[in-house]
């Protein structure tokens, strides 16, 4: 048996995770981790027979201790409990499927215990990547990347020499508003930012994908997670979201990993690795596909894009700068508190008015993430 615990049991990758170790039967689940969403909590307590649960707040883990009073399991709350899921003793892997960059320290102290890591929260690589990837090595943990893109290139780049890689391919969908203008989109409410053309995930990466800010965020991830410079990654757009990602080698070969977008397949493989194993759902019917397209991203409308290769570029507290800022707008546009477009422009609102620390320590990304909101709060 697998021994696994995850943070972000409830959220689109969590409940997928979930799903696969209920296919498999192979993987036990240790522990637990989710913010406030009790009642699904306790299925999943119920379903998987985790020791150890954590919830943010210490009121929902009072709820949740009633509830499943009549079960074996401890129930925690806040950081401190967070951190007791992700170093459980004998946990294999942890599963960060949790949103944001409150994933940094639960990660860091996974590392440290020596537990692999199957990444899903991208935020916190883009902030602390240059933390997090040196103590991996150096504990000899495993980052699986679960973003489809970063498990295309990881597929991509098996059985190759890393030193023949020339750059990254990483692929878009563009989002829901592939095509239009800035005018176009100075009126997009909350409804229609989150429907996405491809996949169905979270509310906050669902909007990150519509303002390309998601992919801005990947090309940071990507830079950690294969060791490239910001340059050697080229963004793609693909709107079919078929092919999830490619490399393309000194000699000119590019290798791409293609399926339906389904997160399951990267998931699986993360847990599984080097493993490939059977995952039931649809397949690619190129007879019925008949082609595939390739854009050039527009930068000029979806400028956060830009400002993302900017922060990766300079490195230091501006990633965590681009990071903070986006995610306080992105829940100020989803309570309707600003305009769709002003997401971008506190962004580099922010970043312009950022004075930038070369490789920064942990308490200085999480001052730097309180000094972004205090700055944005100070503007309503
Ligand atoms: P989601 O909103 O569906 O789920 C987020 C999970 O995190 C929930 O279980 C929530 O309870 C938990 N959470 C939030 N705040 C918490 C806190 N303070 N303490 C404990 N738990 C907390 O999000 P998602 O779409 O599953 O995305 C999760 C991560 O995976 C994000 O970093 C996202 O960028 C990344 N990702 C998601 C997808 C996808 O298809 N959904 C694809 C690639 C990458
Ligand atoms: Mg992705």
């Amino acid at each position: 048996m697998k021994k696994i615990a995850i943070l972000g049991s409830t959220g689109s990758i969590g409940t997928q995770t979930l799903e696969i170790v209920r296919e498999n039967k192979d993987i036990e689940v240790l522990g637990l981790a989710a913010g406030s969403n009790i009642r699904l909590l306790e299925e999943q307590i119920r379903e998987f027979k985790p020791r150890l649960v954590a919830v943010w707040e210490e009121e929902k883990a009072k709820e949740l201790r009633v509830l499943a009073a009549d079960l074996d399991v401890e129930i925690v709350s806040g950081m401190e409990g967070l951190i007791r899921v992700s170093v459980l003793e004998e946990t294999e892997i942890l599963v960060t499927a949790i949103v944001g960059m409150i994933g940094i320290r639960p990660t860091i102290e996974a590392v440290k215990a020596g537990k692999d890591i199957a990444l899903a929260n991208k935020e916190t690589l883009v902030t602390a990547g240059h933390i997090i990837m040196p103590l991996a090595k150096e504990r000899h943990v495993s980052i699986l990347p679960v973003d489809s893109e970063h498990s295309a290139i990881f597929q991509a780049l098996r059985g190759n020499e890393k030193k023949a890689l020339h750059k990254i391919l990483l692929t878009a969908s563009g989002g829901p508003f592939r095509g239009k203008k800035q005018e176009e989109l100075l009126n997009i409410r909350v409804e229609d930012a989150l429907k996405h053309p491809n996949w169905s995930m979270g509310q906050k990466i669902t909007i990150d994908s519509s303002t390309m800010v998601n992919k801005g965020l990947e090309v940071m991830e990507a830079r950690w997670l294969f060791d490239v410079e910001i340059d050697q990654i080229q963004v793609v757009i693909q709107p079919q979201s078929m092919i999830h990602s490619m490399v393309e080698y000194k000699d000119g070969a590019v290798m791409a990993q293609l399926g339906t977008p389904d997160m399951k397949l990267p998931i699986q493989y993360a847990l599984y690795y080097p493993q490939r194993r059977y995952l039931k759902g649809d397949r690619l019917d190129f007879w019925s596909i008949g082609r595939l397209d390739f854009e050039r991203p527009d930068m000029d409308t979806f400028y956060a894009l830009l400002l993302a290769y900017e922060a990766g570029r300079e490195g230091g507290t501006l990633p965590t700068v681009f990071n903070a800022a986006n995610e306080l707008a992105v829940k100020m546009f989803l309570n309707r508190e600003i305009k769709y477009l002003e997401i971008t422009e506190i962004i580099e609102d922010c970043m312009r008015a950022h004075k930038n620390i070369e490789n920064p320590a942990l308490e200085e990304i999480l001052t730097v993430e309180a000094e972004v909101y205090e700055r944005i709060e100070s503007r309503r």
